[in-house]
């Protein structure tokens, strides 16, 4: 067992050695001579992932600056979305969405069909739009979305190889207004859900699951501040979704525009995100079994809610990548902060994904989950990471887990 553990500290690596290679040349090496080895992105991934029974290796000595292309940018795979966002910003471009938080490697994010919230809004893999591959035997592979393996290897759960860059989808830069309601009641967010999450650009919900509903709405727009949400009004002061925790660590909110990327993420890149000593769990279901499930849940969340810090509940649409948790269908993300006690939230966790089985949920990749996938393109994947990777060089136990 080593020492070495992910950014919340619930889940300690195996792997014996971190390398950081300097040069490509250095990696190459790493990988052709190792037993096992495993890319870590940021450490933000709540789970074994991103372990290795031999060593883990981070690019973050490999980052070149991001280079434009024709409506695209192709970066280095350890680069931060918060460092990416203001060279873009400084070229007048910008990426679709972000997740809650900047400080997530675009390598790492990808790799597990990261997300933020918007009805018509992509997880921030479908902005991939080429992407290099260091598989076991050495070889440097280029992918683009013509490439038959191209829509497997995408959401690749670092089980292919190492990537070393990756091609996105930019657009013209955009302002994004925040502002925040307090207090949408359960039947109002169950009966006009779609409404309330297409209210604007992109919408999320926090709840306690108590009885009150929905304790804060945050409503982000590029088309000036939405100021009225079923008669409320918005909030006066900066809040965060997670406690007594200070108001400034979150995006400026309050209806002033700011660009894109001081907007999308829910955190500042300055500061610590969400809440630190935590453990997450999210799970995607279709998007029309919104209602329904959020009711299930409400039915037994008397069984678990002592353990939670806040839940947030967002939309994806759906996208042609193989594992995206957004496969083939518009999805709603319900997201679950725990505290850091992972052997009580493993024993809640049955409680709860009982409560969304009848709903066919995909769980996050870099979560905390118990119970066994079932995503439709998983005995697909299989086989192309074993095509890739015959040797097992790039497995872990997560994915023998996961993968069987
Ligand atoms: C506070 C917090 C907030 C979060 N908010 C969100 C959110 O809003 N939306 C959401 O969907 N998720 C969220 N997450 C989860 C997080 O986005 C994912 O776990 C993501 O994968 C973390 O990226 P990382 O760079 O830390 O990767 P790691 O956790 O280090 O690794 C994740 C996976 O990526 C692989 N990988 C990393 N680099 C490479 C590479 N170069 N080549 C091949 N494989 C690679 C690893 O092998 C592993 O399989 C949050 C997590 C935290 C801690």
């Amino acid at each position: 067992m080593g020492t070495r553990t992910n950014w919340s500290g619930n889940y300690t690596y195996d792997a014996n050695k971190l390398a950081e290679p300097a040069t490509l040349d250095e990696l190459v090496e790493m990988v052709t001579s190792a037993r096992a080895v495993k890319a870590l992105g940021s450490r933000h991934s709540f789970n074994g992932i991103a372990d290795s029974p031999g060593s883990q290796v981070s690019l973050a000595g490999l980052i070149e600056p991001p280079r434009l292309g024709d409506g695209t940018v192709t970066v280095s795979a350890a680069t931060r979305y918060g460092e990416l966002g203001q060279a873009l910003i400084a070229e007048g471009r910008a990426l679709h969405n972000l997740a809650s938080l900047p400080h997530i490697s675009v390598a790492g994010a990808v790799a597990t069909a990261t997300h933020g919230s918007g009805l018509r809004l992509g997880n921030l893999s479908s902005a991939v739009r080429a992407l290099s591959i260091l598989k076991a035997d050495g070889e440097l592979v280029d992918l683009d979305a013509g490439h038959p393996d191209f829509a497997g290897a995408v959401v690749g759960l670092g089980a292919l190889g190492i990537v070393t860059e990756l091609t996105l989808a930019t657009e013209h830069s955009f302002d994004v207004w925040q502002t925040v309601f307090a207090n949408l009641d359960w039947p109002t967010v169950t009966e006009r859900f779609t409404e309330i999450m297409g209210a604007a650009y992109s919408v999320s919900l926090f709840t306690d699951w108590s009885e009150d509903g929905v304790q804060q709405v945050w409503v982000k727009s590029r088309d000036g501040a939405v100021t009225e949400l079923f008669g409320r009004s918005p909030e006066t002061v900066q809040r965060h979704p997670v406690g007594d925790n200070p108001g400034d660590f979150s995006t400026v909110q309050l209806g002033i525009p700011g660009p894109w990327n001081e907007r999308l993420p829910h955190f500042r890149l300055e500061f610590t995100p969400s809440n630190g000593e935590e453990i997450q769990s999210e799970y995607l279901l279709p998007l029309d079994a919104a209602p329904a499930a959020i009711e299930a849940v409400r039915a037994v969340a008397d069984r678990f809610r002592y353990l939670l810090l806040v839940c947030e509940i967002r939309t994806i649409a759906a996208d042609h990548l193989w594992l995206s948790t957004a496969y083939e269908r518009d999805s709603v993300a319900l997201h679950f902060t725990w505290v850091r006690d992972q052997a009580a939230v493993e024993a809640a966790l049955p409680a709860l994904e009982a409560a969304l089985a009848p709903f066919d949920p995909r769980p996050h990749w870099g979560k905390v989950s118990v119970m066994r996938p079932k995503h439709p393109r998983l005995g697909d994947f299989r086989a192309l990471a074993e095509r890739w990777d015959p040797r097992g060089l790039f497995r872990n136990a997560w994915l023998d887990r996961v993968l069987g």
